[in-house]
């Protein structure tokens, strides 16, 4: 942590006015213009697809070229770093601080916390992580109150730093615990955004900032509705966001700022280059979304950060590269797929669900999509690993009986809301479903049917079907309610342990597992345009 922050954890109000400018890292020289990478919701060390996808190494190659190009180069991060991950349940996130480091130590990073930066119920892993942060944690609608006067008084508010002679402010807002942030004593949040963001802007205003940007982990219409705070304050040029896995963008108008998220794990980027007219308001001279491909090299310094960690999980866990079966096709557990529209891998995933609780299976099962972490193909050899990173967080499922009215209702959650790429899609089995995005939210399912034995039948609003679901959402996780009469089965057989054992018992009889996702019949129809035929 920098110098500053200790003394505003101790010294007066003065000393914390005089810390908010940061000038430590100007160096006073004259650059040849602004430049912020901004990236979000990352949760894997190294690359993924087969590494040949995101990744810091590649992150880092790009900063460096900015700066050999003369840039002021500051990187930004919209949040969900220390959780979820296969390195997180070792390591509480250290391995991601560790990662961070290394960026800043190229070029200044500032980072908002995310949802998962809140996980765990207590705050241990969140003092450690923050002691151990050369980066800077921004957040301008909560605080830390973890009892720990260094680490709660390093949590930066609305702050300034410096390009040449021109001052930029920077503010911070993430989610509330109503709109999808973990409730935790330990980091008191508050709800109002666009009025915090307003009162902070104005704060940054009369600090005679010359552009003002937001860095945060709301849903993107939230991010919209702040950027319509531009039409009184021209300053505000633009947004970058997380919480959403894929790339989105809302263009700048006259009276709205710009608002970027870019794609889990560093697969998608965005580099905004800002410049200073003689006489005006702040422009951006270039927005650019960065697909960080193969095109791309790792950058080698990073890479033995990457390498360090690889070795310690390995000397950890040495089964993590076994095999343990094979996959019949390339299942596809990519986030742009499995939050989007039916996966091979999620089918597979929740088809082990039914059989859960005994004989015979259960009618219907799902699952929010944003359990399943891996974000990656599975192919060839299935390992451990694969195993291990799908599954980034426990899986304990819940069995329970609901009336066909029932399940259609609960089951509505998963298609509500605008926009793509939501962490509580469902992946189903046991069921067939057709969606309309153009019927509002709460009556998107034209379609629920349920095989019989000549074909395909509505679901039954009357009828009883016995349903299997996460404990997660049974709880009333990603925002799906179940009907408080129907009491489940105690949380009981573990999914990750279930998906393990049909693989192995698959390689013990010589049999691939997967199956791609079959277009003629499908599991999940999602109506475009014109188009109101459901199945075929
Ligand atoms: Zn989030």
């Amino acid at each position: 942590m920098k110098q500053c922050k200790l003394f505003a954890t101790t010294l007066t109000l003065l000393f914390i006015a005089a810390c908010a400018l940061d000038t430590s890292r100007s160096d006073g020289r004259q650059t040849e213009g602004l430049t912020f990478f901004h990236l979000n919701d990352t949760y894997r060390i190294g690359a993924v697809e087969s590494g040949k996808a995101g990744g810091f190494g590649r992150v880092v190659t790009v900063i460096r070229d900015a700066k050999q190009h003369g840039r002021d180069v500051r990187v930004l991060h919209g949040g969900d770093f220390l959780y979820p991950s296969l390195e997180s349940q070792l390591w509480n996130g250290q391995q991601m601080v560790d990662a961070f480091n290394y960026m800043d130590d190229i070029a200044p990073m500032y980072v908002v916390a995310g949802n998962h930066e809140f996980d765990p119920r207590t705050p241990e892993h969140l003092i450690n992580a923050v002691r151990q942060s050369r980066f800077d944690w921004l957040g301008d609608n909560y605080v830390f109150k973890t009892d720990d006067e260094q680490v709660d008084g390093a949590l930066r508010r609305a702050f300034i730093f410096e390009h040449g002679d021109k001052k930029v402010g920077v503010f911070a807002l993430t989610l509330h615990p109503d709109d999808g942030g973990n409730d935790r004593a330990y980091v008191p949040t508050d709800i109002d955004y666009k009025e915090i963001a307003e009162k902070t802007i104005q704060s940054l205003e009369k600090q005679n900032a010359d552009l003002i940007v937001g860095v945060t982990h709301l849903h993107m219409w939230q991010d919209v509705d702040i950027a319509t705070l531009k039409e009184k304050h021209p300053r505000l040029l633009f947004i970058v966001g997380g919480h959403e896995h894929e790339p989105e963008h809302s263009p700048a108008t006259v009276n709205r700022a710009a608002v970027m998220k870019g794609a889990s794990n560093a697969r998608v980027i965005w580099r905004v280059d800002v410049d200073f007219p003689d006489d005006g308001l702040p422009v951006i001279t270039r927005s650019k979304l960065m697909e960080l491909d193969e095109s791309i090299e790792s950058d080698t310094g990073y890479d033995e950060v990457e390498d360090k960690w690889r070795g310690q999980l390995l000397e950890k866990f040495p089964f993590l590269t076994a095999t343990v079966g094979e996959a019949a096709v390339p299942l596809d557990a990519r986030e742009v797929t499995i939050r989007n529209r039916e996966s091979s891998w999620g089918n597979f995933v929740v088809d082990q669900m039914r059989g859960a609780f005994g004989e015979p299976p259960v009618d219907l099962a799902f699952i929010n999509s944003g359990t399943l972490r891996i974000d990656d193909f599975i192919s060839g050899d299935i390992r451990f690993e694969d195993i291990g990173r799908t599954f980034g967080f426990s899986s304990f499922l819940r069995y329970l009986n609901l009336s066909g009215g029932e399940f259609r209702q609960v089951l509505e959650a998963g298609y509500r809301g605008a926009g793509p790429s939501k962490g509580y899609f469902p992946q189903v089995s046991g069921f067939r479903v057709c969606i309309d995005r153009a019927n509002p939210s709460g009556k998107r399912i034209v379609s629920l049917q349920v095989p019989t034995a000549g074909g395909w039948a509505e679901i039954e609003d009357g009828a009883d079907y016995t349903v299997v679901v996460p404990d997660y959402l049974y709880g009333g996780g990603d925002g799906y309610e179940f009907p408080q009469l129907r009491e489940a089965s105690r949380p009981g057989s573990e999914l990750k342990y279930r998906v393990l054992d049909a693989i192995m018992a698959a390689q013990a009889q010589g049999q691939k597992v997967g199956a791609p996702v079959d277009p003629d019949n499908p599991r999940i129809v999602i109506l475009e345009g014109a188009d109101k035929d459901c199945f075929r």
